[in-house]
Formats: structure tokens, C-alpha cells, sequence
């Protein structure tokens, strides 16, 4: 069994529909995870918050999410020798999905309250839409496929905005998708949303569709999970700043899950997490490539070079915390961790001396709030307008102290960590100097 997921520019329009059909076509016993068509849900979110104060503009964007949805359908099935009632199928399901998308953006207004659980639920609506939509449409197109409902299989807890997956729960419900598989049918599910156990929509967070895709890999011990995207897998750094970056062939989990989480924008952070507990080897391949090798995620670690790649972050902050006298020297850390856990905050880098530590962080809706109370606590120093560049895959150290350190030795290096046994080093610079320094290591090593 084979995990298929494609993301928002593989559902983008009629021609990439049949690009992934042809895919699908490939493939004995696929399941199919799919996320919104391109740009939807970002839509979603701002309809959900220009509800708050212009209930008109937020139902226009509604209005033009609907009109999208409707051309992509008639498009598809233009050709089609029976299309009508394809269509009329379709343009209910649609009207349906808008109307509650109205009522919701009418109770946003209402309330003058946008609450998670609202954004989750308005945010769904994308993958709502384009599983059901692109299941008609696929099989009009001649493979025989089944749409289930996400809410039906994922099961989360209700932290909105980032539900933590009851895998338990879940490995029972996906046995519903392999009866599907056994006779004959392709099941094809939105990703990122989920339920709570009280019936309420939930996500798993920015980019969640991955990780949904993962979730019932690991369920169904499948062999493959394959995340399908628009370029050919997992670069030595983002192609779109540095040109010369290439696909990398092969990651180990832990690998991939750094670059993700240090800002790899291909792979939701968290989706290797149910494959490596199985260890099912994640693919990252390209629609429009599909015969290039793209990249595996796998136990294996391969020794390539001394650097496997390099990812950024360039929203960052490095707060300083200096103890007060009142507190006891083992109570400080944990106090100000504590603290971060608090208000779901992630720290990226960390160093420490006796009395103080200096923390590299992403900025986040919370961090005002965290400064405030880190405040009472210890004095604290804010370094704005941060960013964080990490080398992961690191298997030489000597290399990594003479070359890349003496290679950036001009910029000044706020914060530096690094970690022989994770085979990760991460600088902080200046948010400024981040690209340049990125540019001028990747050179380094990779040309
Ligand atoms: N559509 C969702 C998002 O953009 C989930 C996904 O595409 O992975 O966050
Ligand atoms: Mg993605």
C-alpha cells in the first residue's frame, strides 16, 4: 500500500488534476491525501478575520474561493461525455461548503470573536472542498475512487490550531480505508483536518496535510509514503534564493525532521514522526518531474559530504535572561523554560552561563507575553530582527570549525550551538546578514 499526498499546487487547476491522476494511475493500492487547491486556505484565514470587521469584503473572498472551486469542476469536465449532473453534484457539494463558510464568517461578525476553534473549523473547508471535488472528478476520469471524510479517521485531541493526533484511535479507523483498498477503490481524503472527541473540526497546524498523509502511513504499515510537490524533493538549501542548490537523494528521519523544523518549507516537521516509528521510507518527489528520483527518508543515513544542507529562519529574536539574586541557580532555567513551555513557545537555539541564558527563538503571536512575565523573573535582554541558519547533517567537526566558522568569520555571530551527536550547527545573525551568509556557506560547500 502506497500513501500519496499532494499538496496545494498539485490541486492547483484542471491540468495539474490530471497530472495527479496520471500519478494515482501508477500505483496498485494507493490511498490518496490531498491538500486545499492552491491558496485556499490562506483565503480562508483572512476571510475568517476580515469577518471581524468587514463582514462584506470577508463574504466577497467567500465568493471567490466558491467561483474557483466551480471553474476548476467545469473545467475538468469539460471533455466529459456525461457531465451535467457531474457538475450539478459538484456545484451543490460547493454551494454547501460556502453556506457554512457564510454562517461561520456571520458568527465571527457577530461575536466580534475569532476563536481557534472557528479558525480551524473555516480553515478545513479547503481540504473539505478539494478531496470530495477532486474524488468526483478523478473518477470521472476513469479510476475508481472512494472520498472519505478526514474527520472520520484523524482523530485529535482539541488544542486548535495544532491538534496532537490520537495515533491509537486513528490505526483503528484507517482499517475503514483498506476495506476501501480491497474492493478496488482509490479512498481519497483531505489532509490537515481532523476531529476532536467532541465533534469539533480541528487542524494539525500550518501545512498539516503531510503529516495527515504520514498519520495513515504509519497506520496501515503502508510501504511508501510519498509527499508529491512541485520540485524534485529536498535541496541543499531553498532553490528559490540560491539557485545552485540541488536535491539531496537521501535523509535520515532525524535529518529531515531538523530541516523542517529550522525552516524547510517542504515538509510539514512533524510527518516523519509517525513514519519513523514504523519506519516507512518518506518520499518527496515532483508532479511535474514524476520520473526523477526526488528524495527518500529512510533510517539510513548516507555519508555524503561533511554538510547534507542548509535552511534558515529570518524571524527571530534571542532574548537574554539574566537571573535575579532571589532565585536558585538549578530553579532558573527550568523557571524560564517553564515559561516559554507556557505560552508554546519553541526554542530553536539555546546557550548558557551561570547566571544567564540567551535563547534563539522564532517570533511568535506569544512572545510579547512571554518577555513580559520572563520580566518578573530575571532582566531581559531583547535582540530583535534575528535570524537563525542551521547546517544539518554535520558529520565532520574539524571542517565545521575551520571552514564554515572562518567562512562567516566578518558577520557577527550572535549565538552559536552546535551538536556532535545531532550533527546540527546553528548561527545566529543578523536578520540582514542571513541570505548573504546562507549563499556564502552553501558556495562553500556544495559548488
Ligand atoms: N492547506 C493546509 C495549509 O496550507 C494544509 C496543507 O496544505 O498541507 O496549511
Ligand atoms: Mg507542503
Amino acid at each position: 500500500m502506497h500513501i500519496l499526498k499532494f499538496g496545494g499546487t498539485s490541486m492547483s487547476d484542471a491540468k495539474t488534476w490530471q497530472q495527479v491522476i496520471d500519478i494515482i494511475s501508477r500505483y496498485e493500492s494507493p490511498i490518496v491525501v490531498v491538500s486545499a487547491t492552491a491558496r485556499t486556505t490562506r483565503e480562508l484565514i483572512k476571510a475568517a478575520t476580515t469577518a471581524l470587521d468587514d463582514i462584506e469584503e470577508a463574504r466577497s473572498i467567500a465568493a471567490d474561493i466558491k467561483q474557483r472551486h466551480n471553474k476548476l469542476v467545469t473545467e475538468f469536465l469539460n471533455d466529459h461525455q456525461n457531465k451535467t449532473p457531474l457538475i450539478e453534484n459538484c456545484s451543490t457539494w460547493i454551494d454547501q461548503h460556502i453556506e457554512e463558510l457564510n454562517t461561520q464568517l456571520d458568527a465571527i461578525n457577530d461575536e466580534q470573536e475569532l476563536t481557534e476553534q472557528e479558525k480551524d473549523a473555516v480553515a478545513s473547508i479547503g481540504e473539505k472542498l478539494s478531496s470530495y471535488l477532486f474524488a468526483q472528478c478523478a473518477s470521472a476520469a476513469g479510476i475508481a475512487t472512494q472520498w472519505i471524510d478526514a474527520a472520520d479517521i484523524i482523530r485529535t485531541d482539541s488544542d486548535f490550531g495544532q491538534a496532537n493526533p490520537d495515533e491509537d484511535y486513528i490505526a483503528n479507523q484507517a482499517a475503514s480505508l483498506k476495506e476501501q483498498v480491497v474492493k478496488g477503490k482509490i479512498p481519497v481524503m483531505g489532509g490537515f483536518y481532523g476531529m476532536d472527541e467532541n465533534g469539533h473540526t480541528t487542524t494539525l497546524g500550518f501545512e498539516g496535510s503531510d503529516y495527515s498523509a504520514s498519520l495513515v502511513g504509519a497506520a496501515l504499515d503502508a510501504e511508501t509514503i510519498e509527499i508529491w510537490t512541485d520540485v524534485s524533493g529536498i535541496y541543499t538549501c531553498d532553490p528559490r534564493f540560491v539557485p545552485e542548490a540541488r536535491p539531496i537523494s537521501q535523509l535520515s528521519f532525524q535529518e529531515a525532521t531538523e530541516l523542517a523544523y529550522f525552516g524547510a518549507k517542504v515538509l510539514h516537521p512533524s510527518t516523519t514522526k509517525p513514519a519513523s516509528k514504523k519506519q516507512i521510507p518518506v518520499w518527496v518527489k515532483n508532479i511535474f518531474e514524476p520520473d526523477e528520483p526526488g528524495t527518500c527518508i529512510s533510517t539510513e543515513s548516507t555519508n555524503g559530504g561533511p554538510v547534507k544542507a542548509i535552511t534558515y529562519k529570518e524571524n527571530c529574536t534571542i532574548l537574554t535572561v539574566t537571573s535575579s539574586q532571589t532565585v536558585m541557580g538549578y530553579e532558573f532555567l527550568a523557571g524560564v523554560f517553564d515559561i516559554l513551555r507556557w505560552h508554546h513557545l519553541a526554542v530553536d537555539v539555546v546557550t548558557t552561563t551561570e547566571a544567564s541564558v540567551s535563547i534563539g527563538i522564532e517570533n511568535g503571536a506569544n512572545l510579547d507575553d512571554a518577555i513580559e512575565q520572563l520580566n518578573g523573573y530575571g532582566s531581559v535582554d531583547v535582540l530583535n530582527n534575528q535570524g537563525i541558519i542551521s547546517l544539518v547533517g554535520c558529520n565532520s567537526d574539524k571542517f565545521l570549525v575551520e571552514d564554515i566558522l572562518s567562512q562567516v568569520k566578518n558577520v557577527p555571530q550572535n549565538l552559536i550551538s552546535y551538536s556532535k551527536s545531532k550533527g546540527n550547527l546553528n548561527l545566529v545573525v543578523s536578520k540582514d546578514q542571513v541570505l548573504p551568509v546562507v549563499k556564502d556557506i552553501h558556495q562553500k560547500l556544495f559548488s
